[in-house]
This record gives structure tokens, sequence and C-alpha cells, in this order.
């Protein structure tokens, strides 16, 4: 944990930015709620998880904990209930009708959910993720759910060891930012970064960098 602060508070003095203006996020998908629990006796407090079966176990363990649960994996929509009655934020909204069943399943008596759309930078149709052409008219109907707070955007490029490849995926993330901000949606978010690729990330104008592996340590294969 201490090892990726400092790796996040470098790359920030060497952008000219402020450390306090990057959120670490925990990614603790595959460790068990024990580890979750040492993390936040070491003072995280923000987790991310990709599979909800698995999520609602550590939660439902980690209830008396202040947490904040992030979900940034796929998301099917019997799995949209869960999501708004049991998160924080949704990073990987990247269609219409997801957005709808969770604004409809948020209950009342919670803050809206924070909400970042997903964004296909590379243009495959394998990878998951809105089309910069469809970020738009998606972002209008999160926005216009009362339920729904729109943050921002969230990105995961493809994996490179060429750090100018990487500035340039998340470049062009914060890029489509800056239009919908243009455009006066008014977004703080910038969902992007993991072990491999935070330095360019936070260079690029990453607010919240989604780390795993480099905190928790290898994952084991499924
Ligand atoms: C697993 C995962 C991460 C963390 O990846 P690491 O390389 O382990 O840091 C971040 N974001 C998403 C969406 C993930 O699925």
């Amino acid at each position: 944990m201490q090892v990726v602060r400092a790796r996040i508070a470098a790359a920030a003095r060497s952008a000219g930015r402020e450390p306090g203006d990057i959120a670490l996020l925990a990614v603790s998908k595959a460790f068990a709620a024990g580890e979750v629990r040492a993390a936040y006796a070491a003072g995280q407090r923000e987790f991310g998880e990709n599979y909800v079966q698995e999520a609602m176990q550590k939660i439902a363990a980690l209830s008396a904990l202040p947490l904040i649960w992030h979900f940034i994996g796929p998301i099917q929509s019997n799995k949209t209930r869960a999501i708004a009655e049991h998160f924080d934020w949704v990073h990987s909204v990247e269609r219409d009708k997801i957005a709808l069943r969770l604004a409809e399943a948020r209950p009342a008596g919670r803050d809206p959910l924070d909400i970042c759309l997903q964004v296909n930078l590379s243009g495959e149709k394998s990878k998951s993720g809105a089309a910069p052409e469809a970020l738009r008219s998606l972002a209008e109907l999160v926005r216009a759910s009362p339920r729904l707070r729109l943050r921002g955007l969230m990105a995961i490029p493809e994996p490179s060891d060429d750090i100018v490849l990487q500035r340039r995926h998340f470049r062009a993330l914060r890029l489509l930012l800056e239009q919908l901000n243009a455009a006066g949606f008014g977004l703080d978010t910038l969902s992007m970064g993991m072990s491999q690729d935070l330095e360019a990330a936070v260079m690029e104008g990453a607010t919240i960098v989604r780390i795993g592996t480099a905190i928790f340590g290898e994952r084991k294969q499924a």
C-alpha cells in the first residue's frame, strides 16, 4: 500500500499535481475479506470489485467497517439490483439499459449512485465500453436520473509496456471528458490506471487509479 501511494505521489509531483487529488481504489477481487480488513487497518477505505457474487459476501462480512465499494466489472442486467443496493459507485456503465435498471433499483433512501461511463478506446468489438460517439447520449440519460450521479469516465486501455502509448490512450479519455465538460456536464472523475500503468494515467489527469496486483499481489488463476 505504501509503495503504491509513493508511486502515485511521485507521478503527481512530476506532473505538477497534488498527490491528494488522486484517489487510490484498492481492487480486492480474488482476495478474501481478511485482506480487505488488513488494508483498512493500513488506512485504505475505497475498494473495487468485479464480480457481484464474490463482492456481496465481502460486503456483508465487512459491513461493520465504513468502507466505500466500487463496482468495476462487466454488468449483466440480472445483477443490476444487487449492484444498486450494495455499492456506492459503478465505473462500468456502457449502455442505456443498464443505466436505467441501476436507476430503477437504487433505493430511495440512499445517496444517488455515483456513475462513470466505461469507454472503449480501441474500437474493438470484443472490448467492453461504449463507443466514443455514443457517450453524449448515454451521459444525457444518466444525468436525467435523480437516482444516479454522473461523475466521469473510465477505461481499460490495451496493456502496453510503452509509456508513450499508455499516455496516448489516457490522453484520449481525458479529451473525451473535456468535450463533455465543454458541453456542460461538469464531470470531475477520470478512472484510469492500473498496477502496470498508473504513472502514465496520473500524468494524463487520472483522479482515481484502480490498483489490485501492486497492493495485494498476484491473483491466482480462476
Ligand atoms: C482487475 C482490475 C484492476 C486492477 O488491475 P491490476 O493490474 O491488478 O492493478 C483495475 N481495473 C479493473 C476494471 C480490473 O478489472
